[in-house]
């Protein structure tokens, strides 16, 4: 099959409207949010910003789909059926899907069409492999009595996911949700809508029953906040910032003590020994680990941490990689750079590289803007060198392609450097001692270690999920089934009848 191509025209996109509830989109009169392409900053459209209300609507059709549908109740193979057949629409609509996320989300088309699309629909058709390989415990009990473990759907749970990556977010959270029998509402980022709505609308095609996958639209403290609270929602599973992570957490806790998975931020390091096989090979993982999605990738690894020895050397192998970064419109098919989301993201980026530099750091590459690129916000890839561990772009999550340079000389010094005080989700080690990379893997709290590579690969089994305030639980892999279902103790006398 030839490659179709992949430029298109911005303003030809068709854009969902309104919210996803009960296998329909429905208009409402509320106030609406304007939503901007990240690309040019120019408007692209509008979505509603929920209310209470609708949230309740959404809700209950959920629950009422649950319970009457027969979702939850049919056998697993026959929902992994309706999974696959969801997974072939996703493939099958590519191209759309893919253009979709190139105008309201920082993709760049071909990035999207190449793995954001492809990676969507294999999280779906993993989970439906996986739907009834986990079928609880036989528990070892007296011989006349039969004790077991047996899972269940929890019923409906909230979604809310970020706006890096819509269309991933979303099948890491509904895959394994609706394999294991619950119903799912989600909110997606309102700076990211559109290509989650189309999901919800392609499910349905695919043969899942009205109302088990609905998406509303809205703000986070509105409509999230009254998504987290409802009383039919029986688990929230998030993904964004540690901050935010920390007032749903709470919120659920105190609107029924509902169980949590958080996926929130992360301040990865790169730790690389003196020993390196390929120079080459560490400077392209540490120059495509910081600059992926315009450094928007919530493992983002944006703190090298480098022996003395190679510092030099190394740095100037990242500087090589980095020359050819050229931002372009992200619906032209060469575009390979992401821009920042949004005007106040990038504010916030300028201004934790302007309290890095009060503070004594040094710009040793790069940053700042691309110019002739419209009203987006293309940040050049930048290199801070003399920081320490106080200064704020080592400290903070910046979210943006921005890499401090830390030196080392000994083994121990390197692994301290490479802790972070409230982050643990992911660590970059490169180093050609296999010994001294498992031993630094072991001493690194993060959640994700990856050794002579960096990022993800398509292996859906590997969980994702951080270590102290970078989150709680995983998704993807066996454990985000195991999280989607709760657990029924069952003990059985033989002889008491
Ligand atoms: P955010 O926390 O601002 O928003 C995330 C979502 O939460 C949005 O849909 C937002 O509307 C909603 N929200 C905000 N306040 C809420 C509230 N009070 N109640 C309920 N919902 C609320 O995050 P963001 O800026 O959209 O995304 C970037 C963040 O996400 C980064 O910190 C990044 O590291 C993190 N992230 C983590 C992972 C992971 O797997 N660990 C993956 C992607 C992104």
């Amino acid at each position: 099959m030839s490659t179709p191509s992949l430029d298109f025209d911005p303003s030809a996109v068709q854009l969902p409207q309104g919210h996803f509830i009960g296998g329909a989109y429905r208009q409402t009169d509320e106030a609406q949010i304007a939503v901007l392409r990240p690309s040019d900053g120019k408007l692209l459209g509008h979505v509603p910003d929920a209310s209470a209300g609708t949230v309740d609507f959404a809700v209950s059709n959920a629950h009422e789909a649950w319970k009457t549908s027969g979702w939850a109740t049919r056998s697993p193979r026959e929902r992994a059926k309706v999974l696959t057949r969801w997974a072939e629409l996703i493939d099958h609509h590519a191209v759309s899907l893919a253009q979709l996320e190139a105008v309201s989300s920082t993709r760049p088309v071909a990035q999207a069409y190449a793995s954001d699309v492809p990676f969507t629909a294999e999280a779906i058709r993993f989970f439906a492999e996986l739907a009834d390989k986990l079928g609880g415990d036989i528990a070892a009990t007296r011989r006349d009595s039969l004790g077991f473990v047996a899972s269940e759907p929890y019923g409906v749970i909230g979604a809310i996911t970020p706006w890096n990556f819509p269309l991933s977010m979303c099948s890491w959270k509904c895959g394994p949700a609706l394999a294991a029998g619950n119903a799912v509402v989600l909110k997606p980022s309102e700076m990211t809508p559109f290509s989650t709505m189309r999901l919800a609308e392609l499910a349905v095609e695919a043969g899942m029953p009205a109302g088990i996958f609905n998406v509303v639209n809205g703000r986070g403290a509105t409509t999230g906040a009254a998504l987290t609270r409802h009383p039919d929602i029986s688990k929230i599973s998030f993904t964004g910032s540690t901050r935010t992570g920390a007032v749903i957490m709470s919120d659920a806790a105190m609107h029924g003590t509902k169980p949590v998975t958080l996926e929130l931020g992360g301040k990865s390091p790169q730790l690389v020994f003196e020993r390196v096989t390929n120079l080459e090979h560490t400077a392209r993982c540490i120059a495509s680990g910081f600059i992926a999605n315009g450094g928007q990738a919530c493992v983002a690894g944006t703190r090298l941490i480098v022996h003395r020895g190679i510092a030099d050397a190394l740095v100037d192998a990242i500087k090589a990689q980095l020359r050819n970064v050229a931002a372009g419109p992200l619906w032209r098919s060469t575009t390979a750079y992401s821009p920042i989301i949004s005007r106040a993201q990038a504010e916030r980026i300028d201004r934790l590289v302007e309290e890095s530099r009060a503070s004594g750091a040094e710009v040793l590459f790069g940053g700042g803007y691309f110019e002739d690129t419209d009203e987006g916000f293309f940040h050049r890839p930048a290199l801070l060198g003399n920081v320490t561990s106080d200064t704020p772009a080592v400290r903070e999550e910046l979210f943006g392609p921005v890499l401090t340079v830390q030196t080392f000389d000994d083994e121990d010094e390197g692994i301290a450097l490479a802790g972070h005080p409230i982050y643990g989700l992911a660590a970059g080690i490169h180093s050609s001692d296999i010994g001294q990379a498992l031993r630094a893997m072991r001493r690194i709290a993060a959640g994700t270690v990856w050794i002579n590579r960096y990022g993800r690969s398509g292996d859906m089994i590997i969980p994702t999920g951080g270590f102290k305030q970078s989150g709680i639980g995983k998704d993807l892999g066996r454990q985000a089934l195991e999280a989607s279902m709760r657990h029924k103790s069952v003990l059985i006398d033989f002889d008491a009848m």
